[in-house]
């Protein structure tokens, strides 16, 4: 009921033509069913093995996003499973997301991470170091870069991401200028449950939401 209130309430506040991804880590399968109930079309799961989980009650009738950090060895796994994946940040992991997806002919939609704060303990490619990712990975055949995802450093204060996703849209735009083959600029996924209405002033056509629809999380 807490949940469903709390969908409707963000699907009404999104502008036209943005994204929610409903960000489900540590929450139950009847508590994701929920929100996809009450209208939630993207599921962002950051293990593998929850999302398996999640995928078993839930199926099909949704879109699945990976938004956690992938290992190497789990990407056969997820590649089976997921619509996009929204963490791609080295060559060698576009690289095996390529092989596994052609052994199953199927062509992924990626997004390239961002550490737009520059964080040492985070992962993600700096800003610097984006155009040059992602002209390589574009030659993959299985990978469509869809566009750019970041996380701010969190902070005390919402106002403190803004120049964050202002950056990250600055380079969005860039590269999309550039109409690389390939490669299509189409999202900008940035901004949770804390930040995600400067993220939407900032530009971002997609949102990462978890507390914001599922309530505190436990642990
Ligand atoms: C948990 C998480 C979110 C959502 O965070 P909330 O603050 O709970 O809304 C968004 N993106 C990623 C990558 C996450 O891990």
């Amino acid at each position: 009921m807490i949940i469903r209130n709390n969908v409707h309430a963000i699907l009404r506040e999104l502008p036209e033509g943005v994204e929610l991804v409903a960000a489900a880590k540590g929450r139950t399968a009847s508590e994701v069913l929920e929100a996809v109930e009450a209208g939630v079309r993207i599921i962002g799961e950051n293990y593998v093995q929850e999302a398996e989980r999640n995928h078993k009650t839930i199926d099909d009738r949704v879109q699945w996003h990976f938004i956690g950090h992938l290992q190497k060895n789990k990407v056969k796994k997820a590649v089976a499973m997921f619509d996009m994946i929204e963490t791609v940040d080295s060559f060698k992991l576009a690289e095996e997301i390529d092989k596994r997806c052609r052994e199953i002919g199927k062509i992924m939609p990626v997004l390239v991470e961002v550490n737009i704060g520059r964080e040492r303990q985070k992962s993600g490619v700096l800003p610097e170091n984006v155009e040059h990712l992602i002209r390589e990975i574009s030659l993959f055949p299985n990978l469509k870069v869809s566009g750019l995802m970041a996380i701010e450093p969190a902070g005390s204060n919402p106002e403190d991401s803004r120049q964050y996703f202002a950056a990250t849209r600055k380079l969005y735009d860039s590269i999309r200028q550039l109409n690389l083959p390939n490669v299509e600029m189409r999202y900008l996924s940035m901004g949770m449950s804390e930040t995600y209405r400067i993220a939407l002033e900032e530009g971002a056509n997609m949102v990462r939401i978890g507390t914001r629809l599922f309530g505190q999380r436990s642990q």
